[in-house]
């Protein structure tokens, strides 16, 4: 069977990145980085490059392998967008020569005045009615309701605690939802 596999969105703060956590405990199983992406320093309007301060991001060098081992195509809904390839995703134990596609908000990326998250129109349009997980620390209701009104298919928006990052239970939702999606052979290998 060749069925395409559903996408896993994947934010980085939040997610990946537990930056609500207590500062001075960094969470356990996290390398502590510190980094100067360019979307960080874009965010320093008129601060000379050496002086900005480098972002703190505290990453897990397992959650790489536990995300390719989910049966699912990773995508970036991050807006890290492409510095998540850059400075994300080899950290964490993905493959350094393979980027994920990146799902690219740019200049789109400004509040919505039917108060969904901004990221959640964009989302729906880049997967284009295909079954998709999405993990971030700022989806809620509102933003599943607009998923069930305009996407055509199978959909979990699952909000992840920016205090504690992805866990050992997320993953294990995240692998049910998919295997609920499969549709199954019989054993003899006939098709229903
Ligand atoms: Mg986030």
């Amino acid at each position: 069977m060749t069925a395409h596999k559903p996408l896993l969105l994947l934010d980085v703060d939040g997610p990946l990145n537990p930056f609500a956590a207590k500062p001075h405990r960094r969470p356990e199983g996290y390398s502590t980085h510190r980094m100067k992406p360019d979307t960080w320093i874009a965010q320093h309007v008129g601060v000379p490059e050496r002086l900005v301060k480098p972002l703190r991001v505290w990453l897990n060098p397992s959650h790489g392998a536990a995300l390719q081992e989910l049966p699912f195509e990773l995508v970036w809904a991050t807006t890290w967008e492409h510095d998540a390839n850059e400075w994300i995703g080899w950290r964490i134990g993905l493959p350094r020569e393979e980027n994920l596609p990146v799902i690219e908000f740019g200049s789109q990326f400004v509040q919505r005045s039917d108060g969904t998250y901004v990221k959640t129109w964009r989302v729906v349009e880049y997967a284009a009615g295909r079954p998709f997980a999405w993990v971030d620390d700022q989806i809620g209701d509102i933003d599943r309701e607009y998923v069930a009104k305009h996407h055509d298919g199978p959909a979990l928006l699952h909000w992840i605690d920016p205090a504690r990052g992805l866990t050992a239970d997320d993953f294990a939702l995240l692998a049910d939802w998919a295997a609920a999606l499969t549709p199954k052979e019989d054993t003899d290998g006939h098709r229903p």
